[in-house]
C-alpha cells in the first residue's frame, strides 16, 4: 500500500510558544500510528530543530522545511540551502507551493534547481502543482498540470522521481474554504497517476503518494482521503489548531 500522509503547512504562522503547544498537543491527542501513515509538520526554518526534538520519540511523525534555495551555497544572503537542511537531518521539503510560484515568482527553472538541490542532499521533495480558477472554467486544467509535471518533476530520472511526493493543490481552493469536489479531486489524481505511468512506468505510478491540498478540513477529509488516488492531504489553515489537525490525522488513521 502507498504511504498515507497528512502534512500540515504552517506557512508564516505561530510564535515559538504557539509552535511548541501545537506540536505537543497534536502528539498527545493523536492515535498511535502504524507504519502506513506519516504525519508531517512543515514549519518555518527557525522552528525545525525544536519540532524535530519534540517529535523525536513519536513514531509516524516527522518534519519538513517549507522552502530551500535553488543555489548550492555562497553569497545568497537570507537563503537556506538544501545541504544545510540535510545537515539538520530534515527529511522533507515543500517545493513549488502556489504561494512561492505566485508571490515569489518561482518558475519551472528555479523549481527544477530546487528539486535537484534537495535530491542531491537526500531530502524528499513534496512537489506542489495546481491550476488557477480560469484554467478550470476554461477546461484547461489537465493541460496546465501536465505542463507543470513535464517542465519540473518529469525532468528527473526514475531514481530521483521515486523520492518525490506530489501534492495537487488547485490554487482556487487554497485558503478559500472552497475545496475541490470528490469528483474533481479523483479525476486529477488519476490523471497525474496515469501521466506518471506514461512517463516512467506503472510500478512508479502505483507507488507515488499524491496528496490533495486546498481547504481540506475535518468535515471533508473523510470523503477526500477515501478516494482511490488520493493518498492524504497537504493542509494549511486546518493544521494551525491541534484539534482540527488531530481530526485529520485520526480520519486517515481510521481509514487505513
Ligand atoms: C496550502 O497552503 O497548502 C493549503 C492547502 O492551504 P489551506 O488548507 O488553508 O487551503
Amino acid at each position: 500500500m502507498r504511504l498515507k500522509i497528512v502534512a500540515g503547512n504552517w506557512k508564516m504562522n505561530n510564535s515559538i510558544e504557539e509552535a511548541q503547544h501545537l506540536i505537543n498537543n497534536t502528539l498527545e491527542q493523536s492515535p498511535k500510528m502504524g507504519l502506513n501513515q506519516l504525519n508531517i509538520f512543515a514549519v518555518p526554518f527557525p522552528y525545525l530543530m525544536m519540532a524535530k526534538t519534540l517529535i523525536a520519540q513519536n513514531d509516524g511523525f516527522t518534519v519538513a522545511a517549507q522552502n530551500c534555495s535553488s543555489y548550492e551555497k555562497g553569497a545568497y544572503t537570507g537563503e537556506v540551502s538544501a545541504s544545510m537542511l540535510a545537515s539538520l537531518k530534515i527529511p522533507f521539503c515543500l517545493v513549488g507551493h502556489s504561494e512561492r510560484r505566485n508571490l515569489f515568482n518561482e518558475n519551472a527553472a528555479i523549481l527544477y534547481n530546487k528539486l535537484n538541490q534537495l535530491l542531491l542532499n537526500n531530502i524528499s521533495p513534496i512537489w506542489c502543482c495546481g491550476e488557477q480558477f480560469e484554467d478550470r472554467t476554461n477546461h484547461n486544467y489537465l493541460d496546465v498540470i501536465s505542463k507543470q509535471l513535464n517542465n519540473e518533476v518529469f525532468k528527473l530520472d526514475r531514481s530521483s522521481f521515486s523520492k518525490v511526493i506530489i501534492a495537487y493543490e488547485p490554487v482556487w481552493a487554497i485558503g478559500t474554504g472552497l475545496n475541490a469536489s470528490a469528483e474533481q479531486a479523483q479525476e486529477m489524481h488519476q490523471f497525474i497517476r496515469n501521466e506518471i505511468a506514461t512517463k516512467y512506468d506503472s510500478e512508479m505510478a502505483e507507488q507515488t503518494s499524491i496528496l490533495y491540498g486546498g481547504s481540506c478540513n475535518a468535515d471533508n477529509a473523510k470523503q477526500l482521503f477515501s478516494l482511490t488516488d488520493v493518498d492524504g492531504g497537504l493542509i494549511g489553515g486546518a493544521s494551525l489548531q491541534s484539534e482540527s489537525f488531530v481530526k485529520l490525522i485520526s480520519t486517515m488513521h481510521e481509514l487505513y
